[in-house]
């Protein structure tokens, strides 16, 4: 039996920390396990479930401001503990300290936003929509609601979901990644202290079993997920299949296109920050830089190959790291496997990350930087997702020829332009097969305000995560229609459709 400290789950605001299955959760730094996460059976599932279930008739008929307060209370204690759940996070996940604080702080906002619930659930009302009859729309809860989240922002995406999904109302079935499952758990005991009843946000930490449970369960109303798109097609079509409301949120491919007048040192710039910012493993990352024109491919590269020299790629917790290690040894492995790949496809490798040693960490999974001159569609490098530091440039003559590349491809995420000239710019934004797009912005990720999602295979379903969006996924519309005949007063009986006419 190891001796590890076990990662348990969260259910009726009780820590629970039996179970029979359970993995080893790694410091990516280090190669060592640190923590070992229990792996939740049906059983425990649908005891979380039925938590969630007994607490939602009171929480349900809480006023919404009570609820919103907790939502305000929960923001002070992320900003008080942010510095210990970023420290969960890097060493969980291995990004960079500060870039662990940029994922908190943009979670923390998705907590603010939850807590305007009250204003944002204001239904519809009309007044004398017949003889002396009123109507009116309101939003009300779906009951128990669930959410299922990736490793690469265990703060933030839960943060996207269970706030707006419980200041609406609901309770909620939390259930992170196991890869990296500390600070997701930590953030959940802290809205317990912010005010959130014992079973209104359960935390299960597990795998398929845990979340073939969520997807089959009746009392489950609606599913959120984030994750890879063979996942995200699975949860939809099983969660569908089960009569559930379904968001699946899931991979992506985004190209940033550079235009010849392009400001090419902010373009390298954003480039760099895009592309090898959390090693890459970010769903809006930019793995494809899509050159209009030789002479902007060959500034773009000498560029980008001056700056990646400059690169440290280190511990997350070194200051001086700009980059971490990659997730788990795993996809470390995967992703080395895309570069010699590239290589066999006949791409060319530019600057080359895999020898890469980071002195007193022999053992964790390191890639630096890696540069691909030459990528061409149909490549495996340019189809598939890699999740790592790997940018590759391709080369076409005119802004058209880039657009009918980013369209035809399978994902659409995320997407951006890098150029001086409005009307393309316009033309751009306008056009393109993709859900969220830049100009001169690399990271096109929406405020907590607006809603996120991508086009094609990167989103099944219909409404975006977060933002108003959220607010509807979350919640039902209920249609009333009313009329107080005033007294005496004797309605004949009518036979023809009820009309203004
Ligand atoms: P993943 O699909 O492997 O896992 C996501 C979740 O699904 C985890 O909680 C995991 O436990 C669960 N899961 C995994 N296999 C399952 C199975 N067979 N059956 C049921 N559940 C299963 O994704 P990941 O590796 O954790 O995260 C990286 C992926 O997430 C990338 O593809 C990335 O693009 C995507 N992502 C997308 C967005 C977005 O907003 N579109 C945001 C972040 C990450």
């Amino acid at each position: 039996m190891s001796s590890l400290p076990i990662v348990g789950h969260l259910i009726g605001g009780q820590s629970v920390t039996t179970g029979s299955r359970s993995q080893d959760v790694f410091n990516p730094a280090t190669g060592q396990a640190g923590k070992r996460v229990l792996l939740a059976d049906k059983a425990t599932v649908e005891q979380a479930i039925a938590n969630a279930q007994a607490a939602y008739p009171a929480w349900r008929n809480t006023p919404p401001l009570k609820r919103a307060r907790v939502m305000g209370n929960l923001k002070v204690l992320l900003e008080k503990h942010a510095d210990e759940i970023c420290h969960m996070i890097t060493a969980e996940h291995g990004k960079v300290l500060s870039d662990a604080m940029g994922e908190l702080q943009r979670g923390i906002e998705n907590v603010e936003y939850a807590s305007y619930a009250p204003e944002l659930l204001k239904g519809e009302h009309s007044k004398n929509v017949g003889p002396a009859i009123d109507s009116w729309s309101e939003f009300q809860a779906l009951g128990v609601t669930a959410g299922i989240t990736p490793f690469n922002f265990p703060a933030m995406v839960p943060l996207w979901m269970w706030p707006m999904a419980v200041a609406c109302g609901n309770c909620f079935i939390l259930k992170p990644s196991e890869r990296d499952p500390t600070s997701t758990l930590r953030i959940a005991e802290l809205a317990l202290e912010a005010g959130l009843p014992p079973g209104v946000l359960n935390v299960v930490n597990g795998d398929k079993e845990a979340v073939d449970t969520l997807l089959t369960d009746p009392r489950v109303k609606a599913v959120s997920f984030v994750g890879s798109t063979p996942i995200a097609e699975y949860i939809y079509s099983e969660g569908c299949k089960h009569g559930k409301r379904v968001q699946a949120l899931g991979g992506a491919k985004n190209h940033a296109v550079v235009m010849p007048d392009a400001d090419v040192p902010n373009a390298v710039n954003a480039l760099m920050g895009a592309a090898f910012g959390s090693c890459g493993e970010r769903c809006m990352a930019i793995p494809l830089v899509v050159a209009v024109g030789d002479a902007t491919a060959d500034a773009v590269i000498a560029g980008l190959k001056a700056e990646m020299a400059k690169m440290t790629v280190g511990s997350g917790f070194d200051a001086k790291s700009d980059m971490g290690p990659l997730v788990t040894k795993p996809h470390f492995e995967k992703v080395k496997g895309y570069v010699d790949q590239g290589v066999a496809e006949g791409a060319t490798l530019l600057v080359d990350g895999r020898g890469v040693k980071v002195a007193g960490h022999e053992h964790g999974y390191f890639l630096g930087p890696c540069l691909f001159d030459n990528v061409k569609p149909g490549m495996k490098i340019y189809q598939e997702e890699i999740f790592g530091p790997v940018l590759g440039v391709v080369r076409v003559k005119t802004l058209q020829e880039a657009m009918d590349l980013i369209d035809a491809h399978e994902y659409g995420n995320g997407t951006c332009i890098f150029t001086r000239d409005g009307e393309a710019a316009r033309y751009f934004t306008d056009n393109i097969l993709v859900g969220m797009v830049g100009v001169n912005v690399p990271l096109p990720v929406p405020v907590a305000y607006h809603s996120f999602g991508g086009w094609k295979r990167s989103l099944f379903g219909d409404l975006h995560a977060y933002g108003p969006d959220a607010v509807r996924f979350y919640t039902k519309r209920k249609t009333i229609t009313q009329r107080w005949p005033s007294a005496g007063v004797r309605e004949g009986t009518v036979f023809s459709f009820p009309s203004s006419k």
